[in-house]
């Protein structure tokens, strides 16, 4: 099993050092992450590291997922894509059911925990079932700065019940909510099958396994099918790019088990690039499986990600992780990131054309691309690793356990 002592060559002994000391007091405590899925998307991937990580530093940390039914996970994705500024039809039905998946399963859910964290908006409102013995703190991964108001004034009314709320970046902060707001950056695990070092023979194997050729630079947007996620502006842009030189797309998106529109959106795109897709110029891919991400973020000329809203943006950090310059979108958590210019390319989230320059740059500057890569490695290193997330976790949890 993955223990904290593995990270001390990447991180440094002073890091491992610094989060023992701030664990000792938080020795057998009991910890619970609750959130919606085990699999896909930024939230899973960042508790799949913390949980085992806080356990091997003597913190009994637990994960339990919601159940939802189909319904529920449609109403609640409609809740996410209105949180980030979406308009939403909030009728009686829907706040009914949503409230009610989170009602039973508080029935069947014991907690008997000294902190329980709850992850975005689909298990928010348990906290209203609960006889509340110990801190609650509410994680939101979302941007929160456009927030439709009817749907954040249904909500709000459960969050003002939370000790304390977790946000990505400052710039989500909510003004008219009287509770205690935090920050605390996502970060990636350097030792995940996602982010580990490969072999050339594994990228090989995996690349062909996926039908995906090497001959010519590739450019990839490793991202759900999403509409924030923009995977069909992506495709305007490459067609813009392969004007001027001859490369391939791949789109990388696994479905979310809490995603219904993935597959919606997912078959649009495939009606933009039908002949594209057709002679292999454009790839499309929905498996889930990490070690082709890991491939792809390695051997892809460039990585894109075309977010028009992005709460931080993992697969960005996850490409600069790897060495890989990045073009993409000047928005939310995105420019905490990268500099524009330095470690990658920030561009306006309509700008195609610009996405498309900036994208030819770096094909054509390959000493470019490898000075910001190196570049965007080191900032990683220094802000955006787990360990730093787990040593925000334990300033809070200090903080809230008395
Ligand atoms: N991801 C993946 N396979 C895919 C698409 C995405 O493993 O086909 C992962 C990606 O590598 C990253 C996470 O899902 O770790 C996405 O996190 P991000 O913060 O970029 O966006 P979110 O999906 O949370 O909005």
């Amino acid at each position: 099993m993955r223990s904290l002592d593995d990270y001390s060559e990447i991180v440094g002994d002073e890091v491992l050092s610094t989060i023992y000391r701030k664990a000792r007091r938080l020795t057998g405590k009991h910890v619970l992450h609750i959130n919606a899925t085990y699999q896909g998307g930024g939230v899973a991937e960042i508790l799949g590291s913390v949980v085992v990580l806080m356990n091997d530093i003597g913190i009994d940390t637990g994960w339990r997922i919601l159940f939802g039914t189909p319904d529920f996970f449609a109403i609640t994705k409609k809740f996410h894509n209105a949180l980030q500024g979406a308009p939403i039809n909030l009728t009686e039905i829907k706040k009914r059911l949503y409230i009610r998946a989170n009602e039973d399963f508080s029935v069947f859910t014991h907690i008997d925990h000294d902190c329980v964290i709850v992850h975005d908006p689909q298990p928010l409102p348990l906290i209203k079932y609960y006889t509340k013995r110990q801190p609650w703190i509410w994680r939101c991964h979302v941007d929160l700065s456009n927030s439709n108001s009817a749907l954040w004034d249904f909500l709000k009314k459960f969050i003002l019940r939370y000790d304390t709320m977790i946000i990505s970046s400052e710039k989500y902060k909510r003004a008219d909510l009287p509770v205690d707001q935090r920050i605390i950056h996502p970060a990636i695990d350097p030792l995940s099958p996602k982010n580990m070092k490969i072999s050339e023979r594994d990228i090989t194997k995996y690349l062909k396994k996926f039908g995906i050729p090497r001959d010519k630079p590739l450019i990839t947007q490793i991202s759900r099918f999403d509409k924030w996620k923009d995977p069909e502006g992506v495709i305007q842009v490459f067609k813009l790019v392969r004007k001027k030189v001859d490369c391939r797309l791949v789109l990388c998106g696994s479905m979310a088990a809490d995603d219904p529109e993935g597959w919606m959106i997912y078959e649009k795109v495939e009606r933009k690039a039908k002949d594209l897709i057709e002679n292999k110029d454009v790839i499309l891919i929905t498996s889930e499986n990490s070690i082709l991400v890991n491939a792809l973020q390695r051997v892809s000329a460039v990585i894109i990600q075309k977010s028009t809203r992005e709460g931080f943006g993992l697969t960005v950090t996850e490409a600069l992780w790897k060495g890989t310059p990045v073009v993409t979108s000047n928005i939310g958590g995105i420019p905490l990131q990268v500099s524009d210019g330095e470690n990658g390319f920030l561009v306006e989230a309509r700008d195609k054309k610009g996405f498309a320059e900036r994208i030819m740059q770096l094909l054509k500057n390959p000493k470019l691309a490898e000075k910001m890569g190196k570049k965007g490695k080191e900032i990683v290193r220094k802000n955006f690793l787990i360990t730093r997330v787990i040593s925000d976790y334990l300033d809070l949890l200090n903080d809230m356990i008395k």
